[in-house]
């Protein structure tokens, strides 16, 4: 038996300007084809973990790169081109395989490639031919038609969001395409389409935590193999956009078809109440000012650079220092430029400061301020959950009427309280802790803050989908239209 991996993957934002060129895939997770020498991250977790069970099981494994760039804007054609060439380039040369087994986003658009993994996976189809056996591993956050479904033989997308089965699901479709190989099981994929746009959280508040349950409960029984929701990714203006249940059985086409839309209208059905909830930015800055005790937060969902977005936004920070909200915090706003002005000047300097806003037309304008420097700190890390730090490079905080303003120079996103406190800044004593990011900072913060706010700010990862120009995504799709299934009034 002889095996093929590699990984290869990011999350573009079609509305946010700043590339995924080469420089940002090897400055985000890079491996040259020895997966085991790699640190263990969510990235390199279903790679190494595939190489384990092969090795265990005495078969050779070829691997190609493994490569995942943070999520930013489209990808530049060159870039894709050169990476997707290179590990057909290396199948190639270890061709003829048994099984192919790829970790990879699902949600990369590059110039001319709506859909890379698509593309990718046929280039892969026609070098292998129909009978090697191809695996895909996918985030929740894809898009995806019948396109993938044709070229591969099992797709296993991740369960939750938060991300914490990258490595549950990477076992899941190993085991499935062990079994697929020796003939034991004949899977047979189908998707339906619930029409629906928006973020999801799995976590125990929500009625996803029981969905998930349910579909867990479902597998390996009654013909079915596995179940998956493809949540969608909706900042992409792409015309396979939105969630699609996903369904395996056991050679059995019209099973598979009937649970897809079976659990596709149950997520359909509880769609409204599963989104995450936003707040208009004037209202969480009302509710903000009036707050007593601990202290508020407020997540600016729309510039975080886990959905694509460059971070150098400073529209919440400006509405803290035109409320009068202090004492206060906020950051990151991603700037080098203004930090290597600030360690000219030095802690404790005080000047005249331009800071954010240059990335593009929704960040600006930039922040024209009079603030004192606090800190400064070269090569910064930043605490992730328990998982791999996060390098946010160089560090200054800026104190400017009560607000600790941070700039990072590495673009990133906040995700644990150590953000703020290893860098000089209280947080026990703050009115409002203002943060980028989606959702991942909530359970971390949740002792520390009286309540949460998911603000919809401008930027390019807007909740509100009407403040985007979206010419290409396919309708009906909710929330656009109120029940593109007309299924509401209806009982399951
Ligand atoms: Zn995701």
């Amino acid at each position: 038996m002889k095996i093929f991996i590699s990984s290869f993957g990011t999350e573009s934002n079609t509305f946010a300007t700043y590339p995924a060129g080469i420089a940002v895939f090897e400055g985000g997770f890079w491996n040259e084809g020895d997966i085991a020498a790699a640190p263990v991250t969510p990235w390199a977790g279903p790679a190494r973990l595939w190489l384990e069970n092969a090795k265990a099981r005495g078969w050779e494994v070829c691997e190609s790169i493994h490569t995942f760039a943070p999520p930013a804007g489209t990808v530049s054609r060159f870039t894709y081109e050169q990476l997707r060439d290179r590990i057909l380039d290396d199948l190639r040369n270890c061709a003829p395989v048994d099984m192919v087994l790829l970790y990879l986003h699902g949600a990369m658009v590059a110039d001319g490639y709506e859909d890379c993994e698509a593309d990718l996976v046929a280039r892969v189809r026609k070098i292998v031919g129909e009978e090697t056996k191809i695996g895909i591993e996918l985030d929740l956050h894809a898009h995806i038609d019948q396109t993938l479904l044709d070229v591969a033989d099992i797709i296993v997308f991740f369960k939750t969001y938060p991300h914490i089965d990258h490595n549950e699901r990477a076992q899941d479709l190993f085991d499935l395409m062990e079994k697929t190989v020796s003939g034991e099981i004949h899977p047979e994929m189908c998707l339906f389409d619930c029409k629906t746009m928006g973020i999801f959280p799995t976590t125990p508040e929500g009625p996803m935590k029981a969905f998930m349950a349910e579909m867990v409960e479902a597998e390996g029984k009654d013909g079915i193999l596995s179940l998956s929701l493809n949540h969608g990714f909706p900042w992409a203006d792409v015309s396979i956009a939105g969630a699609k249940m996903l369904a395996i059985s056991d050679g059995d086409p019209a099973l598979a078809s009937a649970v897809a839309q079976k659990f596709g209208r149950h997520f359909y059905r509880i769609r409204k109440v599963a989104a995450l909830e936003f707040t208009p930015m004037d209202e969480a800055i009302e509710a903000a000012t009036k707050s007593v005790g601990k202290p508020v937060l407020l997540a600016d969902v729309s510039d975080q650079t886990g959905g694509g977005a460059p971070g150098d936004t400073c529209h919440m920070v400006r509405a803290f220092l035109d409320a009068g909200i202090r004492p206060a915090t906020f950051g990151p706003i991603w700037d080098p430029a203004a930090i290597e002005t600030c360690f000219q000047m030095g802690v404790g300097a005080r000047s005249f400061l331009r800071i954010g806003g240059k990335s593009e037309p929704q960040s600006g304008p930039p922040l024209d301020i009079e603030a004192e420097i606090t800190f400064l700190k070269r090569d910064c890390w930043q605490e992730n959950d328990g998982m791999a730090e996060v390098f946010i490079g160089d560090v200054a905080v800026l104190k400017c009427q009560g607000v600790d303003i941070v700039l990072t120079s590495n673009r990133t996103n906040v995700y644990s309280p150590g953000f703020f406190l290893s860098h000089g800044i209280t947080l026990d004593d703050k009115q409002v802790i203002g943060v980028k990011n989606l959702y991942k900072h909530t359970d971390v913060f949740a002792d520390l803050v009286s309540k949460q706010y998911y603000v919809a700010t401008p930027g390019v990862s807007q909740p509100d989908f009407s403040q985007l120009d979206f010419k290409n995504i396919p309708r009906p799709i909710w929330p656009f239209e109120a029940d593109p299934l007309n299924l509401d009034g209806d009982s399951e």
